[in-house]
């Protein structure tokens, strides 16, 4: 395979490198990605949630040529685009009434977050943000700067920033005492060291995804939410990965049963293309011109994508396909938990769901070693998925939300074969070597 991936290597920067084996795709369609070596790669990750529509999708293809046309400038900072204007409306037209005012449009997850941290704090006048231990909100200093993800270890946090604890179910004694454990130390929190006055927002993930596909015990956002409101702490969903159908539902949050005042979509919001978006209230979103832009922000050819996505969503059911197959998925996954004792815990909702590896079921040692083993052996038989969680013992499923059932069974298969090849010690150790994950 000497070719594509070497030539990766010595041309672009190992900084912006996440891998976890050596892929390197030259083309694909729906689920699948086309290796260099001509292999069809099942694709249980697309790009981390991003090819929400799988790859090459006719109305993405249709939409970006489109725009492509007679392209209306490459930018809407100083004009109006029809492409930037009609996605902007669909957004405010799938808000929830608290979140529907104005809609500001950028190219990533990280952009979007930064933005919204930068604009409820200028806007309340309230220095604060508290977010959860193990949240992933970008790689920007300002996102970073709100995010408690450990791979971001040593960069400077957002000043007053506190972060308290995600509840893990399956870690912290089951979902009633996870929820109570978590809901007292917010309520410490802002009893004590944090006055809730200084606070502007809390930030959320309806799943903490990067943390390890942590699914919050039933009631527990409903809590946080009756607090926050009490305080006039504002409420930002960071619906980045597992928004826009994803988790079964539109918003990942209708799940949780509250309604945030801030929403920040990105990844599944473009296909593939940059596109984030923050929607929230005018007096938030609109604190003043020219607070947070980037030339080619609401540029028309990648709106054109970001509408394509939504609309598509809307006529092919993918909700609805990502709720049935999800289930499907999750039910396979539960039955290989049975079969192989590596697999503690297996959850989540719709297509955005969390296989947890551990060691020892007794004393749940995060099988480390062992995810990145079965990550690697899945590659080579066709399955292309990631770990992620602050121990990287979690494999990630977020495949397009086009996936069929069939396509479910195919992945489960592989993975089933990959988790004994493992067991049987019959992958390589030494092939990790170059593969750091995260
Ligand atoms: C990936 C992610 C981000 C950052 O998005 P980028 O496109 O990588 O900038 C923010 N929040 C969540 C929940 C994410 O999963």
């Amino acid at each position: 395979m000497a070719g594509l991936y070497d030539r990766d290597a010595k041309a672009l920067s190992r900084m912006s490198f996440l891998r976890f084996f050596p892929q390197a795709v030259i083309g694909g369609d729906g689920a699948h990605l086309i290796g260099d070596d001509g292999r069809r790669l099942l694709d249980f990750s697309a790009s981390w949630g991003a090819a929400s529509l799988g790859h090459s999708h006719p109305a993405l293809r249709d939409a970006v040529t489109r725009a492509l046309e007679s392209q209306a400038g490459a930018s809407h900072l100083s004009s109006a685009n029809l492409p930037a204007v009609e996605l902007a409306e669909k957004l405010l037209s799938i808000a929830p009434k608290r979140a529907t005012g104005r809609v500001w449009l950028g190219h990533s997850g990280s952009d979007a977050s930064e933005t919204v941290a930068r604009a409820v704090v200028a806007a309340t006048g309230r220095p604060r943000i508290i977010s959860f231990k193990g949240a992933y909100h970008g790689g920007s200093v300002g996102s970073m700067a709100v995010s408690g993800h450990p791979v971001q270890e040593g960069v400077p946090k957002a000043p007053g920033l506190a972060l308290i604890p995600y509840p893990d179910p399956y870690r912290d004694g089951g979902e009633e005492a996870a929820a109570n454990s978590a809901i007292t130390q917010l309520e410490s929190l802002l009893s004590g060291p944090v006055p809730p006055q200084d606070v502007a927002a809390l930030f959320l993930e309806p799943i903490q995804s990067d943390g390890g596909m942590v699914v919050p015990p039933a009631g527990y956002f409903e809590k946080v939410e009756e607090i926050c409101r009490r305080h006039g702490i504002l409420l930002v969903a960071d619906e980045v990965k597992v928004g826009l159908g994803r988790t079964g539902s539109l918003h990942a949050f209708e799940q949780l049963g509250i309604e945030p005042d801030v929403i920040i979509f990105g990844k599944g919001l473009g296909g593939g293309l940059p596109v984030s978006a923050a929607v929230g209230p005018e007096a938030i979103m609109d604190h003043k011109p020219a607070f947070s832009f980037q030339t080619v922000h609401g540029n028309p050819v990648c709106a054109a994508a970001g509408l394509a996505v939504l609309q598509t969503i809307e006529r092919e059911r993918l909700t609805e396909n990502a709720a049935t197959v999800g289930r499907h998925l999750l039910e396979r996954l539960l039955r290989l938990k049975d079969k192989h004792a590596i697999i503690g815990d297996a959850r989540g909702r719709g297509l955005s769901i969390g296989v947890e590896l551990v060691v020892d079921r007794a004393n749940k040692e995060p099988a480390k070693t062992e995810a990145a083993l079965i990550v690697y052996r899945a590659f080579e038989l066709g399955l292309v998925l990631y770990y992620v969680g602050i121990n990287s013992n979690v494999l990630e499923f977020t495949p397009p939300l086009t996936l069929t059932k069939e396509q479910a069974d195919e992945g489960v298969a592989l993975l089933d074969q990959a988790i004994c090849d493992v067991a049987a010690g019959r992958v390589d150790r030494s092939a990790l070597a170059a593969f750091a994950g995260w």
